[in-house]
């Protein structure tokens, strides 16, 4: 298997994975997708509620803050010695409490809850979570639990992760018969991949990078000029992160559960065997 990084920063990471088929390829997605566990608030206490927000609603948008996650100090609950029941090694409690003694409405943001554990806080200070009136107040009580996005979404680990196949384009400019074809091939492509100046056509080096293989090109062109492909093996990942995990942490954790599930799996196997 051979990685390659594109592009990477806080948010966003892109790879070319190669060697690798098609299966394995999207085992991976599947597992960041819906396997890796993440915090996120379970359980609200509301106390009081003053918004013209219902109390569920408040839950709700509680529920959808991305929370920054330890895997290192924290259980998820089932597999947790407390049996799910909630305690320090598997829970975290953050509460809100904002009384508004100005003259006007104010905004009680993802940045008012304060947590018992200064690593499992909000990623973003300035998520709104409810308007208060002046004289209003709230006050709630939640609890956060680790938790796997295929049983709620709100435990995803990611905003979006997906995976292209690696394009090529064999082009023959040769083969193109007059200006008209080359101007209709340059102004076809979405991705302004193909440039046409001084009466030649020429396409972008790094087209690959951009190319969704939507067959433009190969649609406007005759004498078989563009031949449209895709490299066998080879993906082209990105992954979309909400901030909750670092990359390193992410990928590490998805090859963890990766072998995780090839044990098990041989272990079922054997199991069968001796049966
Ligand atoms: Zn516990």
């Amino acid at each position: 298997m051979n990685l390659e990084v594109l592009e990477k920063n806080e948010r966003k990471l892109v790879f070319v994975i190669s060697e690798i088929s098609i299966e394995i390829a999207n085992a991976i997605r599947r597992i960041i997708l819906t396997e890796i566990p993440v915090f996120a608030i379970e359980e609200v206490i509301i106390l009081k509620n003053d918004s013209p927000l219902y109390d569920e609603i408040v839950a709700h948008r509680l529920g959808m803050i991305p929370l920054k996650t330890d895997l290192e100090h924290y259980n998820l609950p089932r597999d947790c010695e407390c049996g799910g029941f909630g305690c320090p090694l598997c829970q975290v409690s953050l509460t809100c409490e904002v009384n508004n003694d100005t003259n006007k409405t104010i905004v009680v943001y993802s940045g008012d809850l304060n947590s018992n554990d200064p690593n499992i806080v909000p990623v973003h200070d300035k998520i709104p979570i409810l308007k208060i009136d002046k004289g209003s107040k709230i006050i709630i009580e939640c609890y956060a639990i680790l938790g796997l996005a295929k049983d709620n979404i709100r435990f995803s680990a990611v905003s979006n992760c997906f995976y292209r196949y690696y394009p090529v384009i064999e082009f023959d400019q040769s083969k193109i018969k007059d200006i008209e074809e080359k101007t209709l091939i340059a102004k076809s492509c979405p991705e302004k991949l193909y440039e046409l100046s001084n009466n030649s056509l020429k396409l972008k080096n790094d087209y690959w990078k951009t190319c969704t293989l939507c067959k433009a090109c190969e649609d406007n062109s005759s004498n078989d000029a563009i031949k449209l492909g895709w490299k066998e093996d080879t993906y082209i990942f990105s992954i979309e992160s909400d901030g909750q995990h670092s990359f390193d942490v992410l990928i590490k954790k998805t090859f963890d559960i990766f072998l995780e599930k090839i044990d098990e799996f041989t272990e079922n196997l054997e199991e069968i065997e001796i049966q």
